[in-house]
């Protein structure tokens, strides 16, 4: 894929106190790519997504978005975040408001949306993720594979420029898993730029553009899906593959 560069990490290090969890990463994801990042428990995955959006601060090296550095603090930080939407494991939706305002909130707060114009566009994006007709209820009438519909239709509606996802399947049953994953391979067809931490193997060979493979806080491996599953270099990846497929 020809560089233009939309995410770049270079030489970012963090520690949690004498723990080291990010070792010199160095990654740029392109305009439009999808990046999925495997890797055992505890190697830094979900920190490395914490860090593009500024939620954990860095030690040292740079972070750009869209060739500039990360704001500190203040407002600019909250529009980060608004263009680096972030979707968890968990779903974090507000229990006690409709899945239409829990979409339409931060479009007003955040991006200064009128109300009717905010709920328009949330209509829009619950139609997309498959919603459209569960506007009206509250989170705990909707299945988990449903909550997290809405967490996507929430972080599209900031209009980011990438999304983040942190295992967004793993709290789901499995029945549920396949409605998100479709809802993500239709964000990727549509050209969103993503970074996906996941342990769903088959989103990872049929979505990604490039597989990141962590372990102990740095990366060890970044190639394209189908050299990294037939022929993974590091001892590190073949044994987690192993254990895994
Ligand atoms: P992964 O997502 O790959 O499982 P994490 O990024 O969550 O890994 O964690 C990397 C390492 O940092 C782990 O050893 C974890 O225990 C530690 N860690 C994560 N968050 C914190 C924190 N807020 N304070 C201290 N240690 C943390
Ligand atoms: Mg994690």
């Amino acid at each position: 894929m020809a560089v233009d560069p939309l995410i770049e990490l270079r030489d970012v290090n963090k520690h949690f106190g004498s723990l080291h969890v990010l070792r010199d990463i160095n990654l740029t994801v392109g305009r439009g790519e999808v990046v999925v990042v495997i890797g055992p428990s505890g190697s830094g995955k979900s920190t490395l997504c914490r860090t593009v959006n500024r939620l954990e601060p860095v030690d040292s090296g740079t972070i750009l978005l869209d060739g500039r550095p990360l704001p500190e603090e203040g407002k600019s930080l909250a529009r980060l975040r608004a263009e680096v939407g972030m979707v968890f494991q968990s779903f974090n939706l507000f229990a006690h408001k409709s899945v239409l305002e829990n979409v339409s909130l931060a479009q007003i707060k955040v991006r200064g949306r009128k109300k009717e114009q905010a709920e328009a566009r949330s209509r829009e994006l619950l139609e997309r993720v498959g919603l459209a007709a569960h506007a009206g209820k509250y989170p705990a009438q909707l299945s988990g594979g449903q909550q997290q519909r809405v967490a996507i239709a929430r972080a599209l509606a900031m209009d980011p420029k990438a999304l983040l996802f942190d295992e967004p399947t793993s709290a789901l049953d499995p029945e549920m898993i396949n409605e998100v994953l479709e809802v993500m391979r239709q964000l990727a067809r549509d050209g969103m730029t993503m970074v996906v931490v996941t342990h769903e193997m088959g989103f990872a060979r049929s979505a990604a553009n490039r597989v990141v493979f962590m372990a102990d806080g740095s990366i060890v491996e970044d190639r394209a899906p189908e050299e990294f599953f037939t022929a993974p270099e590091s001892d590190r990846a073949k044994d987690f593959l192993s254990k895994i497929l």
